[in-house]
């Protein structure tokens, strides 16, 4: 081959970055390499999931940014693809697409009263705390100042997330780079009980014990546990028995099951083998059935019938994440992914030609940041295997992708223009006093980008 591959991967989150990164570290194979995302910024939820008051784990971010220096390696922000370029014109561009774009969506509950006002998705809500452009400020602003009490449905990281996020003081925040806004919403709310429900016992709750200990050392909250909710059966104790990071978890339960409430102003009520079944409200939600239900001995529950109601006018649903179809692609509705072997696109069961996948629209939202990097390069290694007999793209110069999109007024930021972006927020921050302010309106951030 006379040119280096040209290769286009969706999205900037860390599966995108790190197949970036897998493809110009390696030397056999020439290549070129567009990172286009929808947003004017890079690295996905790392930006806009990773919770602000986690400053070490949001420093991956000075990571991934080391790998748009490097030659060939373009950021094309701003640009999405299905809306602003379709999948068909990506391919008269790039010898090699690899889909990266993520699986942002919320999963749905699937009860009675799910949308009533007050009823929100923990996606929604990170994306607000976390100054998303997309995110519904107006509505948080009016919910949280008039909130007393919430739900949060579930018991995963995502979960604990917002449940600390909902329980911190204004002055545990304030180091974040929370656009001031949420800062100050979040600070004048007067939620003073958060109930937080697992449907299974202690030990099938998928926190881990970093982000669950976190709760009790918050400086003015409780965690209350009820004794009789700390159940185990024959799969729970077996599975403790094997899973050190269980019984870990467990340990910190039980800990907070026995010790007494310090008479702090909120109260994190860490309720296990409780659904909901019904979000009850005239307009806004103000109550949320619960039916009690009951190990079945394979890590399991079913239901007994026992109900009650807890009081709440804020409901944060956060039982998971999922990916939706992108036009032009294959895609799999029961595991919302996209169908692929070993990291090759599969339509029907045949390979695409010079289509790939990586990271959570590849595997599902699980595992962590790092999961991604080997996800990646195991993607990346299938491509450059397939690199000798791709059939190539007739329009393969940068500058007819750039000149096609200039042409249809997409007003592409740059790595430079992110870096731009990205020195506005550090000066915002410093006027402060911290490192950072997320400038979170998409007309600031293309603006800052110019
Ligand atoms: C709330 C939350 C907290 C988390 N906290 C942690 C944590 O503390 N530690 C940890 O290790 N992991 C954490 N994770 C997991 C981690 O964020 C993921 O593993 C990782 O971000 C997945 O990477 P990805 O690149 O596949 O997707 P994403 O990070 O979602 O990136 C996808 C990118 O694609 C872009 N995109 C989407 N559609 C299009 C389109 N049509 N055209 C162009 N671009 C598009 C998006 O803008 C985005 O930038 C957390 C996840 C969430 C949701």
């Amino acid at each position: 081959m006379t040119r280096p591959l040209r290769i286009a991967i969706v999205g900037a989150g860390p599966s995108g970055m790190y197949a970036a990164d897998a493809l110009t570290t390696q030397a056999e194979i020439p290549v070129s390499v567009d990172v286009l995302d929808a947003l004017p910024v890079p690295f996905g939820l790392v930006r806009y999931g990773v919770a602000p008051d986690h400053l070490s784990i949001r420093s991956v971010r000075d990571t991934l940014d080391r790998i748009l220096d490097t030659p060939g390696v373009r950021f094309l922000g701003n640009v999405t693809v299905g809306v602003d370029i379709d999948v068909d014109q990506l391919r008269t561009f790039y010898d090699a697409i690899i889909f990266t774009y993520g699986a942002a969506r919320d999963r749905r509950l699937g009860i009675a009263g799910e949308d009533l006002d007050g009823s929100i998705a923990a996606t929604d809500f990170v994306a607000w705390y976390t100054g998303h452009p997309a995110a519904d400020r107006a509505t948080f602003e009016r919910l949280l100042p008039t909130s007393h009490a919430a739900v949060v449905v579930g018991v995963g990281n995502v979960a604990v997330d917002v449940t600390r996020v909902l329980a911190k003081s204004a002055a545990e925040l304030g180091h974040t780079d929370m656009p001031q806004h949420v800062l100050s919403t979040l600070a004048d709310h007067q939620i003073s009980d958060i109930h937080v429900l697992g449907r299974r016992g202690p030990v099938q709750a998928t926190f881990t014990t970093k982000e669950l200990r976190e709760l009790g050392e918050l400086a003015d909250a409780d965690v209350i546990v009820d004794p009789a909710e700390v159940l185990l059966d024959a799969a729970s104790e077996e599975a403790v028995a094997r899973d050190k990071a269980l019984a870990r978890n467990l340990a910190v339960i039980r800990q907070w099951a026995e010790r007494e409430p310090a008479g702090r102003s909120r109260r994190i009520h860490l309720r296990f083998l409780t659904r909901p079944v019904e979000l009850l409200g005239e307009g806004r939600v103000a109550e949320v059935e619960v039916e009690q239900t009951a190990l079945d001995g394979s890590g399991g529950v079913t239901g007994t019938g026992r109900r009650s109601r807890i009081t709440a006018d804020l409901v944060v649903r956060s039982v998971g994440y999922r990916g939706v179809a992108l036009p032009g692609l294959p895609f799999d509705d029961r595991g919302s992914v996209i169908p692929h072997q070993d990291g090759r696109v599969l339509a029907d069961g045949e390979v695409q030609p010079g289509w790939y996948v990586a990271g959570w629209i590849k595997r599902g939202p699980t595992g962590i940041i790092g999961t991604n990097k080997k996800d990646a390069a195991a993607t990346v290694a299938s491509l450059l295997q397939d690199a000798p007999t791709l059939p190539l793209a007739p329009a393969a110069a940068p500058e007819q992708v750039d000149g096609w999109l200039a042409d249809r007024g997409v007003s592409v930021v740059t790595t430079a223009g992110w870096r731009a972006i990205d020195a506005a927020e550090r000066a915002l921050g410093a006027q402060a006093g911290r490192d950072r302010t997320t400038i979170h309106a998409l007309p600031d951030l293309l603006a800052a980008a110019r």
